[in-house]
């Protein structure tokens, strides 16, 4: 038998697992990452788009003025080290849907709390013929997309070339925590200072973690191709998004279902989106892909990170939801920082948040 030693095992290579274990790389820990590639993974079917404000009422989103400027470098970085271009600074125009919103956004002080993430705008010519914007719009700033299935093959590289790889289904049964070892196979032993799960909609079936309020959310988007040649800069959003893509193309998107959670696309979502689109848009479109996934989320809607109450060699990065592109970075980071340097984890992600339900799951 062969044991390999790593500070840090981590289950799962989608967007949590991939920063993190660049991260750790990055302050000269040992890592090994574990994923078979084999199972659905949400960061392969997300869009991708980050955006400082969101909602209905356009609110600014949680901790935006942090973690906004931390991202635009973060990727900006991540790329010319990488050396590919997964990461799309790109304005969003969001259309007022009626009189009453627009009188709404305009006379309430939410305007003025944009601050500088956006402002209200008169589309042009070149907009108004593909967008349905009569009533003008808030263009917001700050906002953009990251190709994150690019991203995630760019990294698999990365972590290949390091040796920090393995293609493999990780099965609880094999882990001895009594040891911090991982047993592979019958000749192959990982040990581990601490592992990291970081298995997205999976984490909820984890046996040490299963207490941890996940709130997963099932979600549809398409692959478009507009029937006529149109320029489109902007990302558009009002009911569903378009994300304009390279030659013609473009992501629409994303249903939000708490039933089925399953990764199967169906006819239901791709009339609710195409209905949708037509309210938003004027140029017809076909139909290239259909994808669905599940996105981790939580019910308090804050990210999962820290150590387990008990099992102190296991730790958890997920619950990212709906906005791992923007939460993930930050987020990553400060659990390096918390990992290696003893700094304190933000107390609304920490999952020490959660400990009266994992003595409560103990006592029943
Ligand atoms: C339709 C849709 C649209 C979305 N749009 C956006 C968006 O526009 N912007 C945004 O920020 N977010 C969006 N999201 C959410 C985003 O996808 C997630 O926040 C993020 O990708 C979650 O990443 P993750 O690494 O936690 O999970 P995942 O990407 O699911 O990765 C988990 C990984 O763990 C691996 N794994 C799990 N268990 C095991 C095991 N036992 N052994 C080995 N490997 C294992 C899996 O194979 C997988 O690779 C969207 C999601 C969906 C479904």
């Amino acid at each position: 038998m062969t044991t390999k030693h790593y500070d840090y095992l981590l289950v799962g290579q989608g967007l949590a697992g991939s920063l993190l274990g660049y991260s750790l790389l990055k302050r000269g820990c040992s890592v090994k990452i574990v994923d078979n590639y084999e199972q659905p993974s949400s960061s392969r079917v997300a869009a991708g788009i980050y955006n400082p404000v969101t909602g209905r009422k356009l609110v600014k989103t949680w901790l935006a003025d942090t973690i906004f400027p931390f991202l635009k470098t973060y990727y900006t970085e991540l790329e010319s080290e990488l050396g590919k271009n997964f990461f799309h600074p790109m304005p969003m125009f969001r259309p007022f849907p009626n009189q009453e919103v627009k009188d709404y956004l305009l006379q309430e002080t939410a305007m003025t709390n944009y601050g500088d993430f956006g402002q209200y705008h008169t589309p042009n010519d070149s907009l108004k013929s593909v967008v349905k914007s009569e009533l003008g719009g808030v263009m917001t700033d700050h906002s953009g997309w990251v190709d994150l299935p690019l991203m995630l093959d760019t990294f698999k590289e990365y972590f290949e070339k390091k040796q920090c790889l393995l293609q493999h289904l990780f099965d609880y049964q094999g882990l001895h925590l009594e040891s911090n070892t991982y047993q592979v196979n019958n000749e192959w032993t990982l040990s581990f200072n601490k592992l990291i799960f970081c298995e997205g909609f999976y984490g909820r079936n984890n046996p040490y973690f299963s207490w941890l309020p996940f709130n997963p959310v099932k979600g549809e988007v398409l692959r478009v191709k507009f029937k006529e040649d149109i320029s489109l800069k902007e990302m558009i959003n009002q009911g569903v998004f378009v994300i304009p893509l390279s030659d013609g193309r473009a992501r629409v998107g994303a249903t939000y279902s708490w039933h089925e959670l399953d990764w199967v696309p169906t006819s239901k979502g791709k009339l609710d989106l195409l209905e949708k689109y037509h309210k938003l848009m004027l140029a017809d479109i076909d139909i290239e892909e259909h994808l669905a996934g599940v996105r981790p989320a939580t019910k308090d809607r804050r990210p999962l990170v820290g150590i387990h109450p008990k099992y102190t060699n296991l730790g958890i990065f997920n619950g990212l939801g709906s906005k791992g592109v923007s939460l993930a970075p930050y987020f990553a980071e400060q659990l390096v920082d918390f990992l290696v340097n003893k700094k304190e984890l933000d107390p609304e992600v920490n999952i020490n948040r959660f400990g009266s339900l994992y003595l409560g799951q103990k006592q029943s």
